[in-house]
């Protein structure tokens, strides 16, 4: 058994079982939050005294990504890796370089002042995620790797055309197998709902299920995205309860049925 981890420093949520992947010994299931609050840490308030409007708004965090990646690791058994920091500060699903890594409240110079937060807040939180990923695939799993987000339903003027989004990899067998199970099973189980592939993103773009695909092979990694519509976040309402439900029972029911037919889905 490896040693127990600390939780990530300042990045609040740490998993009930943080030490390995949960799974049924083949599979390894991981649940990630990059976008869970928007907290301002009390070293960088200062820089977001202006700021309140994009920390409230779909700028400053994923409501409800992180209520439904709770109820997905708790039901797979899952290690659950989340932030509740602000993605102003940085943002933990954007590759190192990129140039929107942080917002423009975060100013260029002095130059340790972004480097101390990618110190702080975006280096352990990618770390564990790569170790818990890294880990199991050396321990001869696959991973199945869940990263929950919501999406704002108007953005720029454009009305986004769909309830849930389920992004992955067209290029990966692995992923498209499990997100076409995932989609049938949550539209027969919500008929009502627009569920959509690869939408409002394409399942490609820079993210951190990108990232973690460059340095895994399709057998070992699948990674996949969620994207729920905020318009559907409603905390305390039936609806809400019973959207991520269905989400998360979907899921489970893709993956059984990913089981019986492990090996043209997970083929490299
Ligand atoms: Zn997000």
């Amino acid at each position: 058994m490896p040693a127990r981890r600390p939780p990530v420093p300042g990045d609040g949520v740490a998993s009930a079982a943080p030490d390995a992947a949960g799974g049924d010994g083949a599979v390894a299931f991981v649940v990630s939050c990059e976008h869970g609050g928007n907290r301002v840490p009390p070293r960088y308030r200062e820089l977001f005294a202006a700021a309140q409007d994009a920390l409230d708004s779909h700028r400053g965090y994923d409501p409800g990504a992180l209520a439904v990646a709770r109820q997905l690791a708790r039901t797979l058994a899952a290690p659950l890796i989340a932030a509740t920091t602000t993605r102003l500060l940085v943002d933990l699903n954007r590759s190192p370089g990129h140039p929107k890594l942080h917002s423009e409240w975060i100013p260029a110079s002095p130059p340790d002042l972004r480097a101390g937060i990618r110190a702080r807040h975006y280096l352990p939180y990618r770390r564990r995620v790569e170790e818990l990923v890294a880990g199991a695939i050396d321990r001869g799993q696959r991973v199945v790797h869940v990263s929950s987000h919501s999406f704002t339903p108007v953005l720029d003027g454009i009305v986004r055309n769909a309830d849930v989004g389920i992004l992955y990899d067209p290029g990966r067998p692995g992923e498209v197998a499990l997100g076409a199970r995932w989609i049938a099973a949550l539209q027969a189980r919500a008929p009502h709902l627009k569920v959509r592939r690869n939408y409002p993103y394409t399942g490609k773009s820079d993210g951190f299920c990108a990232w973690l695909r460059r340095r895994h092979t399709a057998g070992d990694y699948v990674g996949i995205e969620l994207e729920v519509n905020q318009r559907l976040v409603t905390p305390g309402r039936a609806e809400w309860r019973s959207l991520r439900w269905a989400i998360v029972a979907s899921l489970v029911e893709a993956l059984g049925r990913e089981e019986e037919g492990r090996q043209p889905a997970f083929g490299t």
